[in-house]
């Protein structure tokens, strides 16, 4: 193919390939363990699978719904408010889309103007700041506290300004493994009382979170429910990161806008998965038994590093263990999740990409969503170095 004999302004200059597919590259390259990308490296349930070939055989293979199948809308409304209390109408405020990435972009797509602020917050999932900036806004950070990773509030409350159109939160946080507490939650809902600003609360780790505690979905609390998108995403819950799909609950008058984006964007999510997921989300158990499942591997891992020089940093929800290596290398965490990998056979995320100017924390980010055999033998290699 000739090249192209134009010049190209790009949307996204900054923009390269993600750190997840590099690292997973570097992996595959060097036959290193991969802890970097997060997604499991064990199967779904088979009942899942068994679940979606019915729906295949079935011939449920047409076009569903544009707002995804019925009775997956109502799953996820009862689900929701079981577990929130916050009640979303299947019919208006409840869209299936394809994956969370999806979600996110496509709300900040129907929200977001040229010239709009959206703050974000650092370390932030590297999705967030090009979605926002295709659409000509601007990504305004404002920065976790380090170690503990913990919300500025004073720090948001001078970030917001009349141009303030979204707020993007996370919790449980990729890539900190941080979660928000109650109070979190209520600093954010009287912050954003009396304004116009929009919430996306990105909540795909909702059945992640450790040692007992509760998660604090946004939905939970009335003054950000009525202001949120609140996205989902069944890839992590039912360990199917490539079935990529999710769901998004939003009131009304903003999920109206999001689905006119929605249906020009992709119209609809993948239909026979839909109903699997239907049928398959009447066992509670396997989301409630979700963060016991972790839990336990978060510990297998903690245990195996015991004697290690990294240092583990809290990790209170999702599947991803922090470790600082402050007392191994002044290197950069960058130069190191190279050189692991190549040198040591271990893949890790650098945890400083994940901010617009790196910051000089040496930490590491790993996923334990792995099978006892790869965390034993990971956990192995990291006690060596
Ligand atoms: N948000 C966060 C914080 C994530 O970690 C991920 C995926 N790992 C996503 C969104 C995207 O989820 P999906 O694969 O459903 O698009
Ligand atoms: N969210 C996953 C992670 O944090 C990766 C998803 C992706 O590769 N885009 O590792």
């Amino acid at each position: 193919m000739p090249s192209y004999p134009g010049t190209i302004d790009s949307k996204l200059p900054r923009v390269g390939t993600t750190i997840f597919t590099t690292m997973s590259r570097l992996a595959a390259e060097h036959d290193a363990i991969n802890l970097s990308q997060g997604f499991p490296d064990f199967d779904c349930a088979p009942a899942l699978r068994a679940l979606f070939t019915k729906y295949l055989n079935a011939g449920l293979n047409q076009y569903p719904p544009m707002a995804g199948v019925p009775v997956l809308r109502d799953a996820i409304a009862e689900k929701v408010e079981a577990l929130y209390g916050a009640a979303y109408d299947p019919e208006h405020e409840i869209t299936v889309v394809p994956g969370a990435t999806y979600g996110i972009f496509t709300a900040v797509s129907a929200m977001v103007h040229p010239g709009d602020e959206v703050i974000l917050f650092e370390p932030a999932y590297d999705s967030y700041a090009p979605a926002v900036e295709v659409h000509g806004g601007t990504p305004v950070y404002v920065q976790l506290t380090y170690p503990d990773y913990a919300i500025p509030w004073e720090a948001v409350r001078q970030a917001i300004t009349p141009r303030t159109r979204m707020i993007i939160v996370n919790t449980p946080n990729n890539p900190t493994a941080s979660v928000f507490s109650a109070e979190d939650l209520r600093m954010l809902e009287s912050l954003l009382k009396g304004t116009d600003i929009v919430l996306v609360s990105d909540e795909v780790y909702e059945h992640i979170v450790f040692d007992g505690h509760a998660h604090q979905s946004a939905a939970r609390y009335p003054g950000l429910a009525e202001r949120s998108f609140i996205v989902s995403s069944f890839g992590k819950t039912y360990h199917v990161t490539g079935w990529k799909t999710g769901y998004v609950l939003a009131p009304r008058e903003l999920m109206n806008e999001f689905r006119k984006v929605h249906q020009f964007n992709v119209f609809v999510a993948n239909g026979p998965i839909q109903y699997a997921f239907a049928e398959y989300m009447k066992d509670r158990d396997a989301y409630l038994g979700l963060a016991a499942f972790y839990q336990r591997k978060r510990d297998f891992f903690l245990q195996g590093l015991e004697g290690s020089r990294f240092k583990p940093l809290p990790s209170r929800g999702t599947f991803f263990q922090n470790l600082c290596y402050d007392a191994i290398s002044d290197e950069r965490d960058t130069d190191l999740a190279v050189r692991l990998t190549r040198e040591h056979g271990i893949a890790s995320i650098p945890v400083s990409v994940f901010y617009r100017e790196p910051p000089q924390h040496k930490v590491l980010r790993f996923c334990f969503a792995k099978s006892e055999a790869t965390l034993a033998r990971g956990a192995e290699i990291l006690r060596r170095v």
